[in-house]
């Protein structure tokens, strides 16, 4: 065929209308590509429709591209590997680290949610299922050049977290970008997301679409204000931070306050699996930001007087006894599960507690029924009384907030022919496809979920 006639199709089998379990399926003519497998989560970590078998067949794919290591673009690779994907799997390297100890992590998780049930079925994966995937996975740095048959690939800085990519696919003179998740450029310790330009085709990421984050004083300044209220009344600083990235942005953060003269504080880091990535993070200073990179050089700059790492059960279960104040630092990011559960069973009663959402919360969650001003609300049984403030802090949020994402897209927006919104909540979603038509009159458009389409690619 020659150049400018050929034609791809893309369906939307995950994450459209919808955050989590990001799967996109780009059939190029002589290839059959895979971006992301992500879990679904909402009410659960794990929701039941993640057992249905894969709308495609799995061993029909010639290569996943793996965007980022967080569990809704990863969570069910070892799955399409175990029902029968032969192909092969790429990522950066870090992506590929933090990918292990994500899905074993998730693992875990699942048993234990699991075992509480009545009906307990088998999880989702096996370890095998988990060697079995690393097995066939390689890495490219970012603007390695990728081959694919009569096409070419490249990763490129998302500045989201640690590793976290675009991807750019092209062929003859078309490209499509996947966007994965897109970081807030004023993290404290991610690189910023690179420009794209003279892209025809973008498939973006939409969790903030309609709202923008405050501003990195503002926050600091809100989550100095809940540490000072904590040690004022001598109460408890319940912190459900997402393993990956949120909680060094976090520790990050803190050491900075107490750096600029804030009174240390007794800070408790109860999460395994946030333990665990630091020797991630300390294997690849180069993909963070300069100044994180300089620091490292120096010191630790995720650690400071007064935290405490509690790895075993022992050691978190003795962080009750702990005298007040305290702040907690701990998984899971939405509640779904983990040690998180246990303090707010603990805690939550105490009007002296005050529970700070340092992010997103899924709709269905138990983070977001308490961000919400739940009073009563049910922990693995039990019902407990809510009694503490909550806060809610956005600008930590890995991701591009509307504002972001609009000139994000807005320099490459004379040569755009299409540009797909998913992975953001319905409303999010339509907001930004909107202001992407009116602001920069492009073609935007929010797939529905299973939707296809034909490229001119
Ligand atoms: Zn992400």
């Amino acid at each position: 065929m020659a150049s400018g006639t050929h034609t791809a199709r893309i369906t939307f089998h995950g994450g459209a209308g919808s955050v989590t379990g990001a799967n996109f399926l780009f059939e190029t003519g002589t290839q059959k590509l895979l971006i992301d497998c992500g879990l679904i989560q909402s009410n659960d970590f794990c929701d039941a429709i993640n057992w249905s078998d894969f709308p495609y067949n799995p061993a029909d794919i010639d290569v996943l591209f793996v965007t980022h290591g967080h569990t809704d673009h990863i969570g069910r690779i070892p799955r399409l590997v175990a029902q029968g994907f032969r192909g092969r799997i790429y990522s950066t390297p870090p992506t590929k680290d933090i990918a292990r100890l994500m899905l074993e992590d998730a693992l875990r998780v699942m048993k234990d949610e699991l075992a509480k049930r009545e009906n307990p079925r088998q999880p989702l994966y096996t370890e095998s299922d988990i060697e079995s995937a690393l097995a066939i996975w390689d890495t490219f740095e970012y603007h390695e050049k990728i081959s694919l048959n009569d096409a070419s690939a490249q990763f490129l800085d998302a500045g989201h977290i640690l590793g976290s990519a675009m991807i750019e696919l092209i062929r003859g003179d078309k490209t499509i970008v996947f966007t994965g998740d897109l970081g807030n450029d004023h993290i404290a310790i991610a690189r910023k997301t690179e420009e794209i330009t003279d892209v025809n085709y973008l498939v973006m990421e939409s969790v903030y679409g309609d709202r923008n984050h405050e501003g990195s004083e503002v926050r600091r300044q809100m989550l100095r204000n809940a540490i000072d209220f904590t040690r004022e009344h001598k109460g408890v600083l319940l912190v459900p931070a997402f393993s990956l990235e949120r909680t060094q942005v976090l520790l990050y953060e803190i050491n900075e306050l107490i750096a600029a003269g804030m009174q240390p504080i007794p800070v408790f880091l109860d999460a395994p699996l946030a333990i665990r990535l630091m020797d991630v993070y300390q294997k690849y200073p180069e993909y963070l930001n300069d100044e994180v990179r300089e620091r490292i050089a120096h010191d630790d700059p995720f650690s400071f007087k007064g935290l405490t790492l509690t790895p075993s059960m022992e050691d978190s279960r003795a962080i009750y006894d702990a005298p007040n104040p305290k702040v907690i630092i701990a998984g899971s990011g939405m509640s779904h599960g983990g040690r998180i559960r246990g303090h707010e069973k603990q805690f939550l009663g105490d009007k002296k507690t005050t529970i700070l959402f340092p992010g997103y919360q899924s709709v269905g969650s138990l983070g977001r029924r308490l961000a919400e001003g739940a009073t009563k609300v049910n922990i693995d049984g039990e019902w407990v009384h809510v009694h503490a403030r909550t806060a809610q802090l956005h600008g930590y949020s890995a991701h591009k907030d509307r504002d972001g994402l609009i000139a994000f897209v807005e320099l490459t927006a004379k040569t755009l022919e299409r540009v797909f919104v998913v992975m953001g909540e319905p409303r999010s979603a339509l907001f930004l496809t909107q202001r992407l038509r009116d602001f920069l009159d492009v073609d935007a458009i929010a797939p529905d979920a299973g939707e296809s389409f034909t490229l001119a690619w």
